[in-house]
């Protein structure tokens, strides 16, 4: 009896197919709650490092002096946190993945120039 149940199963896997994609040469699935990874528009980062600080990852490095923001993406665990502390709103989580990697992927990323005032 055991046997008939299990070859039946194997009969509708063969018939189906398989369950799981061949990604990445196939697009993941996007569902309401993927979450895909995080990205920055640094032209409203203040450099503040409160992302830094709330970040349970310790994925993000930012340099005040060098203007610099630094993601490590394989440390980071897509939850959020940083998202919700910046006052700047100048993170987001895109629902898309990056593409696979072998080795540790960090993003920095370079602010720009401060706007200098003209003495009158
Ligand atoms: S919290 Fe926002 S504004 Fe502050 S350093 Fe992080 S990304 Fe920039
Ligand atoms: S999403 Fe979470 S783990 Fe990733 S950088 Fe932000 S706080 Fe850190």
């Amino acid at each position: 009896m055991k046997v008939g149940v299990m070859a039946l199963n194997v009969l509708k896997n063969l018939i189906k197919g398989p369950a799981t994609i061949r990604y990445p040469y196939q697009p993941a699935k996007v569902t309401p709650v993927t979450r895909g990874h995080l990205v920055i528009n640094i032209e409203n980062c203040i450099f503040c490092g409160l992302c830094r600080m709330h970040c349970p990852a310790d994925a993000i490095e930012v340099n005040k002096q060098e203007r610099t923001w630094q993601l490590n993406q394989f440390q980071c665990i897509i939850c959020g946190n940083c998202v919700s502390y910046c006052p700047k709103d100048c993170l987001s989580i895109k629902q898309t993945y990056l593409p696979p990697s072998a080795s540790a992927t960090y993003v920095t990323i370079t602010g720009p120039e401060p706007e200098t005032k003209e003495n009158p």
